[in-house]
């Protein structure tokens, strides 16, 4: 067989369904696929690529999905820490993005967001915020998968005044997208506080009708609960559920607030949770019960929310930390074990976003989104078990070539299709206007 390329590794961790931990195998891709996974033996006899790539001491492990963001907030990384979620949003995010966000920032928001994640093994992310026109272009310019929110509130901003206008800029997105191979475009109404019933049952019908995903902020925090209570008489999910919007287009970003037949509730409909247990814990939002969500049957991703609430957009990190959190939530320490923590930063997210048959496993026939993760250094030694490695020592620096339906954007930890001093001047550039050095926050 020819092929384009063909890497080799000493360990491979396709997530396929028996979990597997390959040694010696290699990955051929050919036209932005995987064309074969297969023992090295066999590939040396049987594939002529054009190029070969030799990665000793590396794991191959698909492109992890980073299934929430809010990839422009990494321009207000650090501005306004250890706050709880409302006084933090009213008194400081929601009045800075007021003030500065333009198509200007999102675009270097997201490039500086786009060149984090890349180098830290994220291909895909789910994102929401304004301008998600702007969050697609960069996205695909950098060679990077995006979920590109078609956001709703019902407040005005300088991207939109009222809901039918953010929905309207939305479906010109969902217009001008839908048929690139990197952007998808899905509904991202904020959450059920920041919009209301009508604009609510539009994006639900034109969900069905668009067949896109619609991913919302839902149970956050306990407050948020109580709120809905006092003005709607309902829990938001009964809400939701009241609007026919739970299901398999449904993803459900945190929920750290549930019951037990809630959780029976988005087992039984379909519907996706994306746990993003460093905000929630900055946040002090409360802890999602993951173990017993999967115990469930829930399809549970992992995200990492805006860098303005965890302070990275580091996945890897973020496995860990869901696996470790899971243990202590569920007073179990078999609760999230390695596989099921890379399972839900992986294959689980591409679930959540409506593209499993595409991405999430390094399988034949899916898209070539593959990461390179040295482990040849000291904190890994030794090495008696690849998947517990990864999770649990592995650090994003480690991540040394990535490829995105077959295109390599990083080669030996440097991006192939970012400006690296570039993209980290533009956010000196945007902390001089924000908020200059020596003035106190
Ligand atoms: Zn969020």
């Amino acid at each position: 067989m020819q092929t384009e390329l063909l890497i080799h590794a000493d360990w491979m961790l396709p997530v396929d369904s028996r979990d597997s931990t390959l040694e010696h195998h290699s990955i051929a891709v050919d036209r932005g696929r995987i064309a074969a996974v297969l023992p090295r033996a066999e590939a040396e006899t049987q594939i002529q690529a054009a190029q070969t790539v030799e990665l000793p001491g590396h794991v191959l492990i698909p492109g992890l999905v980073n299934a929430h963001t809010h990839s422009p907030m990494t321009l207000l990384r650090g501005l306004a820490d250890d706050l709880p979620l409302m006084t933090w949003l009213h008194e400081h995010i929601w009045p800075a993005e007021g003030r500065w966000v333009d198509t200007e920032f999102v675009a270097d928001g997201t490039r500086l967001a786009a060149l984090e994640m890349l180098r830290g093994g994220v291909t895909c992310f789910n994102d929401m915020y304004f301008y998600p026109e702007v969050t697609a272009r960069v996205a695909a310019e950098a060679g990077m998968r995006v979920l590109a929110g078609m956001i709703v509130v019902d407040f005005p901003t300088r991207y939109a005044e009222t809901a039918d206008e953010y929905l309207h800029r939305g479906l010109e997105l969902h217009d001008q997208y839908r048929e690139h191979t990197l952007v998808r475009p899905a509904f991202a109404p904020h959450s059920p506080y920041a919009v209301s019933d009508a604009p609510l049952e539009r994006v639900r019908t034109l969900a069905d009708e668009l067949e896109v995903p619609i991913h919302i902020h839902l149970h956050e925090t306990r407050d948020e609960i109580q709120q809905s209570l006092r003005d709607h008489g309902q829990r938001p999910l009964a809400r939701l559920d009241r609007m026919g919007m739970l299901g398999p287009q449904l993803v459900a970003i945190h929920m750290t607030q549930l019951e037990d037949a809630e959780i029976e509730r988005l087992a039984s409909t379909g519907s996706h949770v994306v746990h993003c247990p460093e905000s929630n814990l900055k946040l002090a939002s409360g802890f999602c019960p993951v173990a017993r969500l999967l115990e469930a049957g829930v399809n549970v991703a992992l995200g990492t929310d805006g860098a303005a609430s965890n302070n990275d957009l580091d996945l890897l990190a973020e496995m860990r930390t869901a696996a470790l959190l899971a243990k202590g939530v569920a007073g179990s320490a078999s609760a999230v074990p390695a596989t099921a923590a890379l399972r839900m930063a992986t294959l689980n997210g591409a679930r959540a976003l409506g593209l499993d048959d595409e991405i999430g496993s390094l399988e034949q026939g899916k898209a070539a989104d593959i990461v390179a993760l040295d482990l040849g250094s000291h904190s890994h030694q030794p090495l008696y078990n690849v998947c517990s490695q990864l999770v649990y020592t592995a650090a994003s620096h480690r991540v040394s070539q990535v490829w995105v339906h077959g295109r390599q954007v990083i080669r030996d930890s440097h991006p192939l299709t970012l400006d690296e001093p570039g993209v980290i001047a533009a956010a000196r550039d945007w902390q001089q206007r924000i908020r200059p050095a020596g003035e106190s926050g």
